[in-house]
C-alpha cells in the first residue's frame, strides 16, 4: 500500500452516506515524508470544489499559522479526519468520524510523522479517544501510536473571530511551534 493507492481507495469509498454529496475527493496536500501531519475536520465547500484540503478561508489562516510557526525546511502533510465534504453548519457525526478514521491510521503508517497537530475538539477527541474540552487538551502533548499529538483550536474557529486578528491566533501559532521540539 502507498499513499497514491490509498487516495484512490478513499476516492471510491462508500462506507458511509457522505460520498453521495461530494463533488471532488479531498485527500491530502503537502509533503508525503513530512515530520508534521496536520489533521483538520472535513472538507468545506471550497475544498469540495477544488479537491484539496484547506484551500478556502480556513486554509489561508492555516497557511499564515504555518508561516509564523515553521520555517521552509519544516515540511508538513495536511489532511482531514473525514475525507468527504460536510456542508457548513452540520456537525460531524461520530459514525462518519469512526468510519473514516482507518484512512487516517494508514496515512500515519505511510507518512510516519513524528507529530500530529490535531485541529479542533472533534478531531482531538476522535484521535485520542477522549471526550474533553479543547481548552484543556491544548495544555498537554499526547502520544498516539508512538506519535506526539498536539491539540489546538481549528482555523475555522479563528476565521469566525477575525482570522489573524482573532484573540487566540497567537496561541495557536504557539501550539503549532511546540511541534519543533519533536522534529
Ligand atoms: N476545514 C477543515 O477541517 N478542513 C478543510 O480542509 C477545510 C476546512
Amino acid at each position: 500500500m502507498d499513499l497514491i493507492k490509498l487516495e484512490q481507495i478513499a476516492a471510491q469509498c462508500k462506507l458511509c452516506s457522505l460520498y453521495m454529496r461530494q463533488d471532488k475527493p479531498v485527500f491530502a496536500r503537502g509533503c508525503p515524508e513530512a515530520d508534521i501531519l496536520i489533521c483538520g475536520m472535513c472538507p468545506g465547500p471550497d475544498e469540495n470544489a477544488i479537491g484539496s484540503p484547506f484551500v478556502g478561508l480556513a486554509g489561508k489562516v492555516l497557511d499564515e499559522i504555518l508561516n509564523r510557526a515553521f520555517s521552509l525546511k519544516h515540511k508538513v502533510y495536511i489532511t482531514n479526519l473525514v475525507k468527504c465534504f460536510v456542508p457548513p453548519g452540520e456537525s460531524l457525526d461520530k459514525v462518519w468520524m469512526n468510519t473514516c478514521f482507518p484512512y487516517l491510521i494508514v496515512q500515519l503508517q505511510l507518512v510516519k510523522p513524528k507529530v500530529i497537530i490535531a485541529l479542533g475538539k472533534d478531531v482531538c477527541n476522535c484521535i485520542l479517544r477522549k471526550d474533553d474540552p479543547i481548552g484543556a487538551m491544548r495544555n498537554n502533548v499526547y502520544n498516539y501510536l508512538d506519535i506526539k499529538v498536539i491539540c489546538t483550536y481549528h482555523p475555522s474557529y479563528l476565521v469566525r473571530g477575525g482570522g489573524v486578528n482573532h484573540k487566540h491566533f497567537n496561541r495557536v501559532v504557539k501550539d503549532f511551534s511546540k511541534a519543533l521540539k519533536y522534529v
